[in-house]
């Protein structure tokens, strides 16, 4: 179930959905989502479904993550790239892909220390990671061509604009549970253009440490 035939199938799936970006459903194919999962869901790795990763947290759906990419890569491939939320890592080593380097934060360490073996056994070398709130963002690499959110806060964190680059984008989900809306804000010269993506689910941006 971890074969290649199951991820075909996803990418199928996906392109159904509205997926457009030939990349995009290829870095979905070549990345083994099975080995961000624990090895008891691994038969359902390539289901278009989030899974559980533990501490009341999940994997994102496959379509959102590729949806989720493929509006960030929209104004072209970025140099950096900020996400909050690493997770189990999976969104992360799909960003390293496309990003020169990718920086991500997350607040529960455990989460943390699993996400960074993977990259190290799947070879990933230009992503940094560190344990902290993600909400402050990563102010020493700033500017972003791309900041990219994984959990939802209640509105958009100011302090997570300020750090995109002119040109850049912050592709985030706002609101609370049963009523998120998956957001795309692109800083212009002299401001930022909001455009509404999809209806989401995502866990909650929390503040402070976990
Ligand atoms: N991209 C991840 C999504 C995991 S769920 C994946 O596919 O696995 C969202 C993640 O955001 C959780 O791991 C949660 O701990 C983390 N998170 C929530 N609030 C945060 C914050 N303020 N700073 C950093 N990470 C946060």
């Amino acid at each position: 179930m971890t074969s290649q035939r199951s991820r075909d199938r996803l990418v199928i799936q996906l392109r159904e959905m509205g997926i457009r970006s030939e990349s995009v459903l290829a870095s979905i194919r070549s990345t083994p989502r099975h080995i961000f999962v624990d090895e008891a869901l691994a038969s359902r790795a390539y289901d278009n479904t989030a899974l559980p990763i533990g501490h009341n947290q999940t994997i994102s759906q496959p379509y959102i993550v590729a949806r989720m990419t493929e509006a960030l890569l929209e104004t072209g491939e970025p140099d950096r790239v900020l996400e909050i939320g690493t997770g189990c890592g999976y969104q992360t080593a799909i960003l390293a892909q496309f990003a020169r380097q990718v920086y991500s934060i997350e607040r529960i360490k455990a989460l943390l220390a699993n996400a960074r073996e993977r990259f190290q056994s799947l070879n990933y070398r230009n992503i940094k990671s560190i344990y902290g709130d993600g909400g402050q963002g990563w102010p020493e690499n700033a500017p972003y061509q791309g900041i990219l959110v994984t959990a939802a806060p209640a509105k958009v964190p100011e302090t997570l604009l300020s750090q995109l680059a002119v040109g850049g984008r912050l592709i985030i989900p706002i609101g609370h549970s049963g009523q998120q809306k998956l957001l795309s804000i692109t800083r212009t010269d002299d401001g930022y253009v909001e455009k509404h993506l999809d209806g989401v689910s995502f866990v909650p941006l929390r503040t402070g440490m976990g």
